[in-house]
């Protein structure tokens, strides 16, 4: 195992001390139980300090956030063995078998702290002789840790050979024998260890997989927001656009609409001047022939009033006193109109349509992909 525990990753976010029992809180943190107690005490639905999850699952009433709640977390008992190498090494400078010089090896069996001198005897002792010395500068809590031996819950100096599971003791033979006799399950420590090895392999395998899953799930997830982003500017897009083609449209058909009907009018009111102007000259010719008329029965000079007679006679019979002339029929627009804005408007609802269809389909694949079919359309 390569990972080294950081000095930091040791320090109780609390009391920024060493964990002291480090009490493993559901969210995967850790606190010491005291740091737990008073922290719960100081604000009673106080989250952990580190991710703000709730530290007791099921909120008790706030009187009873006591040690008993407290208790029932469970310890962690790697973070408090590593605690426990690190202040071996860190207490005291001094050699504690002649407690004279300074200390620079250790021991990694029995824990001596030794000057080179009493370094040096304890690699000469037979019982001593296959321990592993070490220089303290270069001893990590975790390695320290790991190559002590495990000693029997009863006797502090004898070495556990034996794990009683029914008591959940490492135990040594001769309390084997004497104590845990009639244990149920009682395996050898190394087969202990292997089985809990292997545990933790498959632990550490499950986990491995869930957070690759989970760190999958979450770029997935951000696809989709960046796919739901895209897809909100392309159909903003796609309404603007059509939206200003259906504009245009609407534009043109005015402009078109307009013109027709002007159209329409000015032919038929030049249709009408012309006929004005055929009367106009009609009654131009009428009037000044009544003139002459009136000055002949007014003058009657003989005998010219009897020429003139027969002359006005022929003219006047000549000349044309109808006041009827055909103006050009008036073609209503409106049909013609009327069929004009019925395309464009059909036009416009075809698109609409088409576009309200496109975009929905978008937006329902998006919601397709999530699993989570809302009623949103
Ligand atoms: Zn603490
Ligand atoms: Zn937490
Ligand atoms: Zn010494
Ligand atoms: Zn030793
Ligand atoms: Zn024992
Ligand atoms: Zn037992």
């Amino acid at each position: 195992m390569a990972t080294v525990v950081q000095a930091h990753e040791r320090e109780c976010a609390v009391c920024t001390n060493d964990f002291n029992t480090p009490k493993l809180l559901p969210c995967g943190h850790l606190m010491c139980r005291q740091c737990v107690i008073s922290w719960l005490d100081s604000k009673s639905n106080a989250g952990c300090p580190l991710c703000t999850c709730p530290i007791v699952e099921h909120q008790v009433n706030s009187s009873r956030i006591s040690a008993d709640v407290v208790d029932a977390l469970p310890t962690d008992s790697v973070m408090e063995a590593i605690v426990e190498n690190a202040s071996i090494l860190m207490k005291g400078g001094m050699c504690t078998v002649c407690d004279d010089l300074k200390a620079e090896y250790i021991c990694m069996q029995c824990l001596e702290k030794m000057c080179p001198s009493c370094m040096k005897i304890h690699k000469k002792m037979v019982v001593s002789r296959s321990h592993d010395v070490e220089s303290v500068s270069t001893v990590t809590p975790e390695r320290l840790a790991a190559s002590r031996p495990a000693l029997c819950a009863d006797h502090g100096d004898k070495q556990a050979e034996m794990f009683c599971v029914d008591h959940n003791l490492a135990i040594c033979t001769p309390c084997f024998s004497n104590k845990h006799k009639a244990c149920l399950d009682v395996k050898s420590l190394d087969e202990k260890m292997k089985s809990a090895e292997d545990a933790f392999h498959s632990l550490r395998e499950k986990l491995l997989t869930a957070e690759d899953n989970l760190k999958q799930a979450i770029v997935n997830l951000n696809v989709r927001v960046q796919t739901a982003d895209v897809t909100e500017q392309q159909n903003m897009a796609l309404v603007d656009k059509t939206c200003d083609r259906l504009q245009n449209l609407v534009d043109e058909c005015r402009k078109q609409v307009k013109k027709l009907i002007s159209d329409s009018v000015s032919k038929f009111k030049n249709s009408l001047y012309d006929v004005k102007s055929e009367l106009d000259k009609r009654l131009g010719k009428v009037t000044s022939h009544k003139h002459l008329v009136t000055r002949a029965t007014t003058v009657r000079p003989r005998p010219a009033l009897i020429h003139a007679a027969k002359t006005l006679t022929d003219r006047v019979n000549n000349l044309d006193l109808s006041d009827k002339v055909e103006a050009e029929a008036w073609v209503n627009p409106w049909p013609e109109t009327m069929t004009y804005c019925d395309d464009v408007v059909k036009v416009i609802g075809d698109e609409l349509k088409s576009i309200r269809q496109i975009v929905l389909a978008e937006v329902s694949n998006l919601f397709n992909f999530s699993h989570v079919q809302h009623d949103l359309i």
